[in-house]
């Protein structure tokens, strides 16, 4: 039997759900309630991570363990895990939606691994007090998604939450995906998905809307005391977790927003849209969390959403990502402002998130396209080609990659040719990118950089191999029949997006002409 520690302290020092049977109810007054995983069938092992496995002490060998793969699947526990759902509620596309909570997602407890604590939490277990009206369950479809997802953001240095297994359950589950009334059955899956703390905006959100002032108190104390351990002794101020001081719950939300500002301008970077930004899906630490319908740039278009249900408002659209971070730690400054005197701290807070941005994103559209540092008119220079990416539907990721190879004394727009979806765009535009690489060859003139020098500041911002939708979808439709070999290969790829793989080239491609307007590869659906 495998022998793991853990240390449950989310249960041990914040107040549980007095009622232990499972049905679905509104919980108050306190932050969690116990639950069992519901067995499933046969759980087998499709694929896990060697790295999250290292990062908490589990060998090879470990993850063969019949009793670990049934914990992992939802069939038992180790022993000291404990098993529960929180509650939390959230703001949904704009509106305040009450209390939502894990509906499909159980804790397994806090493992402890050389010093670090980490939440294990099993993500399709079965029902909770949480789950409304839905089957706690989730398809491999979307379980295959978040867990390649979560590892192909670390291995980009976005900071995110981790998976550490796929296990498929033997059992079926029906979904209607696009909710046209063509309910399907579906393999289930669970990923156990891993982060040294789940928790969320919505979790203080709810104590606040029920005037439960006391526990949002105690919650915020927990939470600064146990997963922001490395700050707060920096912040200099004294800690009373019962009570913390307005000083420090307003220090706090400000680390919070620079976090938040960290984690957009990443997605920026790389060309991430997460697609169901609402509050219930922001986690507290800054990390990218719930893999739901997202979707990854191929034609640069700051418009696009992955997701089918945003199709018209655009709420979550790729550009607006920034603003709506924004907005989202507003409502979380609301409900923290409910136990405190004013506001002026947490606006304060506000104005961090928007200089942090600033100050990354320039820092790092510098380095996506090889300058030494940013200038005053850099950015009218990339306003300026990010306009013209969008109107001749060209590849965000292969464009970058092109774009260091630019011969800077005689630059060439057929160097990027690749990069754009179509004749017609090539046509129609590659004079006046050409006239945009003449200036921006000017700029990095100015610039200190040799050109090795530059390649490699290019080379480490911009991805070769990123998670496109249809290399997902692709892994998605072996799977199901059985073949999961390119789920193992596009794992193994997307460990090191920013090195050139022999013999991965298909992976580097940009998207081909079928998967512009198939389901999985352009539209996502939120059911999962
Ligand atoms: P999401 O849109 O995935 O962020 O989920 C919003 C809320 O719905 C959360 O409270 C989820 O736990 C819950 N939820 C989503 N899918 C299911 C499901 N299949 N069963 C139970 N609850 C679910
Ligand atoms: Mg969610």
């Amino acid at each position: 039997m495998l022998t793991l520690t853990f240390d449950n302290r989310l249960i041990r020092e914040l107040p549980g759900d007095p009622i232990q049977q499972n049905f679905t109810r509104q919980v108050h007054d306190c932050l969690w309630s116990a639950v069992t995983p519901t067995a499933v069938k046969q759980p087998q092992l499709l694929a896990y991570s060697h790295e999250v496995a290292a990062m908490l002490g589990l060998s090879e060998t470990d993850m063969q363990d019949p009793s670990l793969i049934d914990a992992l699947g939802g069939n038992g526990l180790l022993p000291g895990m404990a098993s529960y759902a929180t509650r939390y509620g959230g703001h949904q596309f704009g509106h305040w939606a009450g209390q939502l909570g894990d509906g499909r997602a159980i804790y397994l407890g806090e493992l402890l691994h050389q010093g670090q604590r980490f939440e294990l939490q099993l993500k399709g277990a079965g029902e909770t007090p949480y789950s409304r009206s839905a089957d706690g369950r989730a398809v491999l479809r979307s379980s295959l998604r978040e867990f390649l997802c979560s590892e192909a953001m670390h291995h980009l240095g976005v900071p995110t939450t981790r998976a550490l297994s796929l296990v498929t359950t033997g059992e079926s589950v029906v979904r209607d995906m696009f909710y046209n009334g063509n309910p399907q059955f579906e393999p289930g899956a669970v990923v156990c998905r891993v982060a040294p703390s789940f928790l969320r905006f919505g979790h203080f959100e709810l104590p606040a809307s029920r005037e439960e002032f006391a526990l949002l108190k105690q919650l915020i104390g927990f939470c600064i005391e146990r997963d922001f351990a490395q700050w707060w002794p920096t912040s200099g101020l004294v800690l009373d977790t019962q009570s913390p001081s307005p000083a420090l719950i307003e220090a706090w939300f400000a680390e919070i927003c620079r976090r938040t500002a960290v984690m957009v301008a990443h997605w920026m970077r790389v060309g991430f849209v997460h697609g169901v930004m609402n509050t219930d899906n922001m986690s507290i630490l800054g990390l990218t969390i719930d893999y739901g319908p997202y979707g990854w740039i191929d034609n640069f278009d700051p418009g696009w959403t992955p997701n089918t249900t945003d199709a018209q408002g655009r709420r979550y659209c790729f550009g607006r990502q920034p603003d709506i971070a924004r907005w989202n730690l507003e409502r979380l400054a609301e409900a923290l402002a409910t136990v405190l005197p004013d506001n002026h701290g947490l606006d304060a807070g506000l104005r961090d998130f928007d200089r942090e941005y600033i100050s990354q994103l320039t820092r790092m559209l510098a380095e996506k396209f090889g300058l030494d540092r940013w200038q005053d008119d850099d950015g009218d220079l990339m306003n300026r080609i990010f306009e013209l990416m969008t109107r001749a539907e060209v590849d965000q990721t292969l464009f970058f990659t092109q774009l260091a190879a630019l011969d800077c004394q005689q630059p060439q727009v057929s160097t990027l040719k690749e990069a754009f979806y179509t004749e017609h765009g090539w046509q129609q535009f590659s004079a006046e990118i050409q006239q945009w690489l003449d200036v921006y060859a000017q700029r990095l003139h100015q610039s200190s950089l040799s050109p090795a020098q530059r390649q490699q500041r290019m080379a480490a911002a911009n991805p070769i191999y990123v998670l496109r939708n249809y290399l997902a979808q692709e892994a998605i439709d072996l799977a199901t029949a059985g073949d999961s070999r390119r789920l193992h290969t596009l794992l193994q790829v997307l460990r090191q997006p920013y090195t050139r793989q022999p013999g991965m080239e298909a992976f580097a491609q940009k998207r081909p002409d079928w998967a512009r307007q198939k389901a999985g590869c352009s539209m996502l659906s939120c059911s999962s």
